[in-house]
């Protein structure tokens, strides 16, 4: 692990070592936090975090979904995330937002125990390789008559612990999950698009899949390309058939797919590598139309 010199916790910069929690910590036992992975980069004008806003708009809309009292406001998080990165030192970093519920309660409710908000960053190479083989998960994608998929919160994580590890142990790269109707829902980290005739589909929330903002991001700059987007249910047979499959996500990027359960496809075609360079400009300030998307420390 790349350990920084701060976490943020409760309104105050700790060092690395000493943000810890007690074992009975009601998140540890229940899944009851909700985080965020945003990312900062480097840009012309020094280390600036992208959609900072849009992602501690997430948070809010989580916590408020699996009933976690938050207090602190999107200007507070906003001002404490810069100042972590900042007294950090970072050229560009991950950050994990997490809120959860702490200790002093542990009925399954837990309605008295305090809500603890930390932010960590740290340096983070790429998590996926360039060119992944996937396979379809065995596991099935959170069902959101069992558990609100809309909301990032750690206890549904379990399942993409499930798919990735499985993956992994058969020498794949990643999972791709379906939903409990068998439709495509994501990957275990990331979004999914398919490219079919110069056209772009995307699984909605509805197949179980997160709101993504790498996903948004890549619609908006599709329009901009004049490439076609629909947000609608994929068959697992339309992986198998596509010219094109990309992962997205903040951590990973935009990433192709060179096959989906051995079947090969073309790797990083066209429009993959003209979304992804498009990106890449965004997210690094190179392009001024989305300059408003980067907060710098400053
Ligand atoms: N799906 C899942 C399950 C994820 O964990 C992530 C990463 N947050 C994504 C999709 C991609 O979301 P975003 O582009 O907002 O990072």
């Amino acid at each position: 692990m790349n350990e920084a010199a701060h976490i943020w916790m409760d309104g105050a910069l700790v060092p690395w070592a000493e943000a810890r929690v007690h074992v009975l910590t009601h998140a540890l036992h229940y899944g009851t936090a909700v985080l965020e992975g945003t990312r900062a980069y480097e840009t012309a004008q020094g280390p600036a975090v992208f959609r900072l806003d849009d992602h501690l708009t997430r948070l809010h809309h989580s916590a408020r979904i699996i009933g976690l009292p938050l207090r602190y406001t999107t200007d507070e998080l906003r001002a404490a995330t810069l100042k972590t990165v900042a007294a950090n030192g970072h050229p560009a970093c991950y950050i994990r937002h997490l809120a959860h519920r702490g200790y002093g309660e542990m009925g399954i409710a837990a309605r008295s125990a305090p809500t603890v908000v930390s932010i960590a960053t740290w340096e983070w190479a790429p998590l996926l390789e360039q060119g992944v083989r996937l396979m379809t998960s065995s596991w099935r994608r959170n069902d959101q008559a069992v558990v609100p998929t809309a909301a990032k919160a750690t206890g549904p994580y379990l399942n993409s612990v499930l798919a990735k590890s499985e993956a992994l142990d058969a020498g794949y790269d990643e999972a791709v999950l379906l939903n409990a109707a068998g439709y495509v829902s994501e990957c275990t980290g990331a979004n999914l698009f398919v490219v079919r005739d110069g056209r772009l589909a995307t699984p909605p929330p509805s197949a179980g899949a997160l709101d993504g903002i790498t996903q948004d991001t890549v619609e908006r700059l599709a329009a901009d390309l004049g490439v076609p987007v629909a947000r609608r249910d994929l068959l697992r047979s339309d992986l198998y058939t596509a010219d094109e499959v990309f992962l997205c996500g903040t951590a990973a990027g935009i990433v192709h797919v060179d096959s989906v359960d051995n079947r090969a496809l073309n790797g990083r075609g066209p429009v993959t590598a003209k979304l992804s360079d498009a990106y890449d400009d965004v997210v690094h300030g190179r392009d001024p139309r989305y300059r408003h998307w980067l907060t710098p420390l400053g």
